[in-house]
């Protein structure tokens, strides 16, 4: 028996259609490229989508086409988002800090038909224009005013000149729940960027997991600055959950400096953020640098990488924000788990509270998790045995774009490639990428707890921990580490600060002091490259 109730599809443009109505005077503020602030609403940004929906069908666009996008964090790139996949076509957001041959891969494998872009990116794209194959219109996301007098590009076209000559009158079709809304590559550090396309029915459930008072808490009270960039897994679907929720929105653009995001987060009353620890190290090195406190931001999500203890204990011991560690992945769209405490938790001591947050969280409903071992038999959750974490759910990829890699699944659960133990409270914590493990005599050793410990020493700014060859023990782990400027610690006394913390075998046997750490277009760690150009050191236990 079925029951009775309306089959209505879950899509996007209803998301900006129900702010406008519900929260139509709520604002949505950008900082630009040029560096100005840009304000309007909910309402006003219904009226341009609509209107930009209007300028890409002009342009001979249609459902189920693929649009580009290099853009920063903005209200044009918020139109986007809604007039693209509110049309029924497909908007590609690629990452302009992959390398230029993977930005071309990625468009020539999506076969965008256009090209939308900002001004920081008209020489990138002068530059790759010739190899994009399948791109017809390139257009400048900007007004007449920015526009440049000359181009490489033959007939480069005007964002705003494009939306001057439409009206807003345009009505959202309504179409299948299940058509493709977005593309977001993984960043492919291994082969090439696989396109990971979500649905519209994808989006909206995730946004409804996002909003959810155990995951992102977020309402109509709250003011958000997503600092995650919109080309990196939807900006943590926040274009998506802000919208639904009405809260007001502030965009960054591309000043994402500490100075830069504090300023933005008290003239605007920001009372939750979120992105990548890279970003969270720079912002409380200007909190402590000039002495400054926050006067409304409340909690901050931080995921992407493991988030180390030191900096949930600095943000909420010294400035009262408290954190939400989470985990997700692209192919996630991308939230699995966020860490918030339950009542039994909330009651716990200082330092027990801090343990559980450290840990990646809980499955957000929709997201099932299990975690198995070597033979892929499932393993207790007893916080303690790790093993190989899959996932489950309606807003979890099934496959790539075009088959690419096959078929990921194994008996219809992902593999995330990540290691995990989950507890009997269904708190996950990532152990490690499971490329990045160390296998020391035949056992394995967690890189990311040996940097959470090297990271809470008061003179290290940051830490990789990588595995080294060893003709004994197969590999041992050494600690690559910056110094917190004008704070000194020696070789020795950083490896006395794991003394009693780590059992003994987990020892690292060298620290080596640097100036800079590499990181992947989406501001991890890249232990890739550090293994790369450590490949040549010797241990000195070898
Ligand atoms: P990329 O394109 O850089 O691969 P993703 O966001 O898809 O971007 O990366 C997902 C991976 O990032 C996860 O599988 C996991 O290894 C890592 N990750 C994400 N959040 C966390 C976290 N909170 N702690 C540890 N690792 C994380």
């Amino acid at each position: 028996m079925h029951g009775l109730m309306m089959d209505t599809p879950l899509l996007i443009s209803d998301l900006i259609r129900f702010a406008d109505r519900n929260h139509g005077d709520t604002e949505i503020v950008s900082k630009t490229v040029e560096g100005d602030i840009h304000r309007y609403t909910y309402r006003d940004a219904h009226a341009r989508a609509r209107r930009l929906a209007k300028v890409v069908q002009g342009l001979g666009l249609k459902a189920g086409d693929r649009i580009g996008t290099l853009a920063w964090n903005g209200y044009r790139h918020y139109e986007l988002y809604y007039a693209i996949s509110g049309m029924g076509a497909v908007i590609n957001t690629i990452n302009p800090r992959l390398f230029p041959d993977q930005i071309v891969y990625i468009s020539n494998h999506a076969e965008n038909t256009a090209l939308f872009f900002d001004l920081t990116f008209l020489p990138l794209v002068e530059k790759l224009a010739p190899q994009l194959k399948t791109v017809k219109h390139y257009v400048l996301m900007t007004d007449r005013a920015h526009m440049p007098a000359k181009s490489a590009i033959p007939k480069l076209l005007c964002y705003e000149d494009l939306m001057a000559q439409q009206d807003d009158g345009y009505e959202w079709p309504t179409f299948d729940e299940h058509t493709a809304a977005a593309l977001c590559y993984t960043s492919g550090t291994t082969g090439n960027p696989k396109g990971v396309l979500y649905s519209n029915r994808s989006t909206v459930l995730h946004a409804y997991g996002a909003a959810l008072p155990d995951a992102l808490n977020l309402s109509a009270y709250d003011s958000v600055l997503p600092v995650v960039p919109m080309f990196h897994a939807n900006a943590w679907s926040l274009p998506y959950t802000c919208t639904m929720v009405g809260a007001k929105m502030v965009f960054p653009g591309p000043h994402l400096d500490g100075k830069s995001v504090y300023d933005l987060i008290e003239q605007e009353q920001v009372t939750l953020s979120a992105g990548v620890p890279t970003v969270w190290l720079m912002l409380l090195q200007h909190l402590s640098a000039n002495k400054v406190r926050f006067s409304t931001l409340n909690r901050t999500v931080i995921g992407g990488s493991a988030c180390p203890p030191a900096m949930i204990r600095s943000f909420q011991d010294d400035y009262g924000v408290t954190v939400f560690h989470a985990w997700g992945m692209t192919e996630m769209s991308p939230l699995g788990t966020v860490g918030t405490l339950k009542a039994k938790q909330a009651k716990l001591d200082k330092e027990a509270r801090y343990a559980v947050q450290a840990k990646q969280g809980r499955g957000i409903f929709g997201v099932e998790m299990k975690i198995v071992d070597e033979e892929g038999k499932e393993l207790p959750w007893d916080g303690k045995r790790f093993g190989n974490l899959l996932v489950k759910g309606p807003w979890i990829a099934a496959g790539y774009l075009k088959g690419e890699g096959g078929d990921p699944l194994i008996d219809g659960w992902f593999p995330t490639g990540d290691v995990a133990t989950i507890d009997a409270d269904g708190y996950m914590q990532i152990t490690d990428r499971s490329k990045d493990v160390i296998k020391s005599g035949g056992e394995w050793i967690s890189s990311i707890d040996l940097e959470n410990i090297a990271v809470g020493h008061p003179a290290i700014a940051e830490a990789a921990v990588i595995g080294i060859q060893h003709p004994k023990w197969d590999e041992r782990p050494i600690v690559v580490a910056i110094k917190k400027p004008g704070q000194d610690v020696s070789r020795e006394e950083l490896l006395k600060f794991f003394e009693g913390k780590i059992a003994k075998w987990w020892m690292p046997d060298d620290v080596v002091f640097v100036e800079e750490l590499p990181h992947t277009a989406t501001g991890k760690l890249s232990k890739l490259t550090l293994r790369q150009t450590f490949s040549d050191y010797r241990l000195p236990t070898a």
